[in-house]
Parts: structure tokens; C-alpha cells; sequence
């Protein structure tokens, strides 16, 4: 039996996996036992929805379309004058119906209506002959009667959302077909969560900040910026805490600050076997927090627990924290597989798992057994429509340029071995079109 560590427990006991080499789902996992989701929602216009989650249920006020209405252009008549009608049938228009302006009277046997699309069917009309199948003479229409079905061209009332359907389910992150569909029901504002509120920092004494003097030694902090940067994606409230040095003291400091304000800590650097030691006692006495190595490549080393603005457990506010490896591609992939998941579930979000989409290698692929490896790769659809992927260059945990170059991570799952040009892989791709 797999028993996964509890809220209650430490994030450190996890019978049957060795801490030091945690398969990615069983991380992923454990994460998911610590979340606690967000309660508090705010109405907000629509205008402002996009990306955010719905705190309840949509329930439609109204049918969508509200009457049947022509699809086409075209000629609207009483379908079963088709029935026996073989050969030609001939209809006199009787007068016209726009979008927006109903044609008023009944529709005689024998007679049709002259309708654009979106108005609304006369009474007594269940049909729509397209205007491209017709020809006119004065006001009589003629068209082939076996060219048209009873009942095409025309949209039912409620055949979108009926009245009283849920819309939209609770835990949607909105989407612009979402926003124009709540707008489709005349709704002015949605009911989404709160933000979740992320605090985030780099340590490091060889971090500069981008427009500081680079000295011998030194390099520039581009980890807050990439975070800072994943998390807008998420559309969460980041709130950017700058760079700590590398001492104790500070390190203590800023990490009560940021359990103060924040519901999640994020942090880059000093988990590493070197540096551990060093962040290890900090974060001990602040809270419940573990040092595991994930059987995961790049993105070895992460902290993970609980902290308290008050300095030890129990006292003052209680934040999440993950505490991320310094390497930047390191940052990033244990973002995406570790924090990622754990933030949309604390939003209330119903996500999806982002899709993996079979493909093939084009070179041969180095792999260890017995941990999941996500490289960098360029993937491109080849004349047949078959999927296929490169690496980018520099597997390099530190070698941001490769990452950049990529559109999509070469996922190698936990069992998997070395691959042969030609090998099944599958890749995950960066963009989305919606
Ligand atoms: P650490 O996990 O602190 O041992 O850092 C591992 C590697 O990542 C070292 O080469 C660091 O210089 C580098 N590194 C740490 N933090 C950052 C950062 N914020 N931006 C860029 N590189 C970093
Ligand atoms: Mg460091």
C-alpha cells in the first residue's frame, strides 16, 4: 500500500519512497495532500475575468439563442410542404424577417418568408431553403425540393444552453470563448477567487539585479524574473521580494515576511546538497519543511513544507513553501511539474494535465533509468503529419538559451533508457492557442 505523507504528518516521511530520490508523480502527489483551496471570491466584470477561476456554477438566466432563429440566408417556409413534394416546389414570399426585426404575421400554406441569418423564425416556419438554391421570378421563389431537409437551417431555442443549465462549472479557468459566452447570457460580472497572493525571492551573494555593475564573480538574477514571469502567466497576485544574501539572519528575515503576505513562498537557490545545510536550519525552525531529491532531471534538490511569519510553528500566518534549485532551467521545470499544480488546485481551478503529444526522436537520446528527464526540444510536424523532436543543444541546467530555443519539453518518463533515432517519445509543447 502506498501511503503518501499527510498535512498532519511531515513532508518528510513518505513510507515506501526514498526521499532522495522521489519519482515526479509521487511528489506531485504528496504536494497536492498539502493544499489548502482559497475560499474567498470577489465578483468582478467581465472585462477582468479572463484566466480567472470561477468560484460556482454559471447557471444560465436564459435560453441561448432566446427564439429559433435562420442559420442562412435564405427563404424561411413550413417544412412539411416538403413531404410528397418531389421534383420543384414553388413558395410566395409573403414578406421579409432581419436580425433584430421579426417578421409579425403568420405564414400561410404555400407561402415562405424572406429571412437573413439570425433573425427570428416566423411563426408556423420550422425551414430554411438557402437563397443559393433558389431562383426568383416576381414573388415567387423555386427550388428543388429533395435539396432541402425539414428543419435545416434553422437553430432551436436553447440549443446552445437551455435555461437553467449550468453554463459554466465551478473551478473553469475563463477562457475568451468563456467570457463571450457569459456575455451571451447578459451577465455584466463573474463570481472568481480571490488571487492567490505568491510571494517570491532569489538567494544567492553572487546575484546581481539586471542594471547593477556586474563584478568578477558575480551574475545577473534571472530567476526572479522567470518566476515572476510563470507566475503572471498564472495570473496570480506575485509579489516580487528581491534578492537575500546569503546569510542567516536575512534569509529568517524575509521568509517570516513573506509567509506574512503571501499564501505561497517561492524560492531559488541554497537547497542544494552544497547549501542545504545553510537553508535547511532556517526553514526548520521557521515550520515543517523537507529536503528531498526528485528522482527528476533537470531539478534535483527541493524544499517543501510549511513555514509561520512567526518564527516557529504555529505562530503568526501559515504559507506553503517550495524552495527551488538555483539552476534556472532547474527553477523552471520544478516550477511547471511541482509548483504549477499545486497553485491551480489552491486557485479552486479544475486544470486539465497538460497534454503530451506523441512524437519521434530525430537522434539518438542519452537517458538514466529510474527518473523522469525533461529535455529541452524543438519539435515540428513532418510532411506526413507525424510529430518528430530534437534537442535543442546543451541539456545544461544552467543553459537558459536552450530553453529558449525549445517549443516543447522531450518528456522521458521514469523507466525509460537510452533512445534510438526513430524511438517514441513524448513531448510536451510550450504554447496553446486559447
Ligand atoms: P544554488 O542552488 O544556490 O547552489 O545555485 C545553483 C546554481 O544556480 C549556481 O550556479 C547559482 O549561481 C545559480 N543561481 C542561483 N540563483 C540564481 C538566480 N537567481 N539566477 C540565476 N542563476 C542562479
Ligand atoms: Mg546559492
Amino acid at each position: 500500500m502506498t501511503t503518501l505523507n499527510h498535512p498532519s504528518g511531515s513532508a518528510g516521511c513518505i513510507s515506501q519512497y526514498d526521499p532522495q530520490a522521489l519519482p515526479v508523480s509521487a511528489a506531485q502527489a504528496i504536494v497536492l495532500q498539502w493544499v489548502t483551496r482559497l475560499a474567498a471570491s470577489e465578483r468582478v466584470p467581465l472585462r477582468e475575468a479572463l484566466a480567472r477561476v470561477l468560484a460556482e456554477d454559471v447557471i444560465s438566466p436564459i435560453d441561448v439563442p432566446a427564439h429559433d432563429n435562420a442559420a442562412m440566408d435564405g427563404y424561411a417556409f413550413d417544412g412539411a410542404a416538403l413531404a410528397g413534394a418531389s421534383g420543384n416546389l414553388s413558395l410566395t414570399v409573403c414578406g421579409k424577417a432581419f436580425a433584430g426585426h421579426a417578421y409579425p404575421g403568420e405564414v400561410a400554406a404555400g407561402a415562405c418568408v424572406r429571412i437573413m441569418t439570425g433573425a427570428p423564425m416566423p411563426t408556423g416556419c420550422d425551414t430554411v431553403v438557402p437563397q443559393e438554391l433558389v431562383s426568383a421570378q416576381g414573388d415567387v421563389i423555386t427550388f428543388e425540393a429533395n435539396a432541402v431537409k425539414r428543419g435545416a437551417n434553422a437553430r432551436r431555442k436553447g440549443e446552445d444552453l437551455a435555461r437553467g443549465g449550468v453554463a459554466l462549472a465551478a473551478g473553469r479557468v475563463l477562457r475568451a470563448s468563456d467570457i463571450g459566452l457569459l456575455a451571451s447570457l447578459g451577465l455584466v460580472e463573474a463570481n472568481v477567487k480571490q488571487r492567490l497572493r505568491v510571494a517570491y525571492f532569489s538567494t544567492g551573494d553572487e546575484l546581481r539585479s539586471p542594471g547593477e555593475p556586474l563584478e568578477a564573480g558575480c551574475i545577473y538574477d534571472s530567476n526572479r524574473y522567470v518566476l515572476g514571469a510563470m507566475l503572471q502567466r498564472l495570473n496570480v497576485e506575485a509579489i516580487d521580494l528581491g534578492v537575500v544574501r546569503d546569510d542567516p539572519a536575512a534569509l529568517a528575515a524575509m521568509l517570516k515576511l513573506a509567509a506574512e503576505t503571501a499564501d505561497v513562498v517561492l524560492t531559488s537557490g541554497g537547497v542544494s546538497v552544497g547549501e542545504a545545510d545553510f537553508t535547511r536550519t532556517q526553514l526548520q525552525t521557521l515550520g515543517d519543511v523537507s529536503f528531498w531529491g526528485l528522482a527528476m532531471r533537470p531539478g534535483r534538490p527541493l524544499a517543501f513544507g510549511r513555514i509561520w511569519s512567526g518564527g516557529r510553528p504555529g505562530t503568526g500566518r501559515a504559507a506553503l513553501l517550495f524552495g527551488l534549485p538555483g539552476n534556472p532551467v532547474a527553477t523552471m521545470v520544478s516550477f511547471y511539474q511541482i509548483v504549477r499544480p499545486a497553485l491551480m488546485a489552491m486557485a479552486g481551478a479544475q486544470a486539465q494535465p497538460v497534454p503530451l503529444v506523441p512524437a519521434l526522436s530525430d537522434q539518438p537520446i542519452k537517458k538514466r533509468e529510474g527518473r523522469t528527464e525533461f529535455q529541452r526540444g524543438l519539435a515540428r510536424r513532418d510532411a506526413s503529419g507525424q510529430w518528430r523532436v530534437a534537442p535543442t543543444g546543451s541539456q545544461s541546467s544552467g543553459a537558459l538559451s536552450t530553453m529558449s530555443e525549445a517549443n516543447c519539453f522531450i518528456v522521458l518518463a521514469h523507466e525509460a533508457g537510452d533512445l534510438d533515432a526513430g524511438d517514441a517519445v513524448d513531448i510536451m509543447l510550450f504554447d496553446g492557442l486559447v
